[in-house]
């Protein structure tokens, strides 16, 4: 059984929205004789993590609130590799994307090695489209499933049907294709998202 780790690792000095020095985790440890203690203090959105309705509307529900059930579930990686600076409708049309379906879009941004600002994103044609489709998810591995849009339209379409977004993704050593995926964010209550550990596993 072979497991990919897709969740990336958090470190001070770890890529971060648009590097902005807010959002670095900041960790500190105490050591007292032979004990050990840290404490970190981060931005829900670090890392690999998963959104919630609140983040992008007011009355939207928190991470709480999703139900375990749809985040430990199959779930499809399609290779966008090819695509450069957004994801479009015509790019995902022919894709096999069906209702119930969680999409994780493998692109280009899996082998950066530090914040791109050209990060590949999910314009809003596509969202519309994965919206029409009836799907139940959907990864992207930047950190952003859109890049500060105006007024947030990607975010706000799939959000606005309940689809959860899952962003921060490293698929660069996953190969095209249906996992078993345990997507695990913190059980932080009343906020917008949740860092996650993420795995997909191959052949069950
Ligand atoms: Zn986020």
């Amino acid at each position: 059984m072979k497991i990919y780790d897709v969740t990336a690792p958090i470190f001070k000095g770890m890529p971060v929205y648009k590097n902005k020095p807010e959002k670095q985790p900041e960790i500190s440890t105490v050591t007292n004789a032979h004990v050990t203690e840290s404490r970190i203090s981060i931005d829900v959105h670090t890392g690999t993590h998963v959104d919630a309705p609140l983040h992008m509307m007011n009355e939207g529900s928190t991470i709480e609130s999703l139900s375990i059930e749809r985040l430990v579930r199959h779930a499809k990686v399609i290779d966008l590799k090819g695509v450069s600076d957004r994801i479009t409708k015509e790019d995902i049309q022919d894709k096999g994307i069906n209702k119930g379906d969680f999409i994780l879009f493998k692109t280009k941004n899996s082998f950066d090695t530090e914040f791109n600002f050209e990060f590949i994103f999910v314009a809003h044609d596509a969202a519309e489209f994965l919206v029409e489709q009836g799907i139940e998810g959907v990864g992207i591995d930047a950190l952003g499933i859109e890049r500060a849009q105006e007024g947030h339209p990607t975010h706000r379409a799939l959000m606005g049907q309940d689809i959860i977004i899952m962003e921060g993704l490293q698929l660069k050593e996953v190969p095209e294709g249906e996992y078993f995926m345990a997507a695990l964010p913190l059980k932080l209550q009343d906020v917008d998202a949740a860092p996650a550990r993420i795995v997909l596993i191959e052949g069950i």
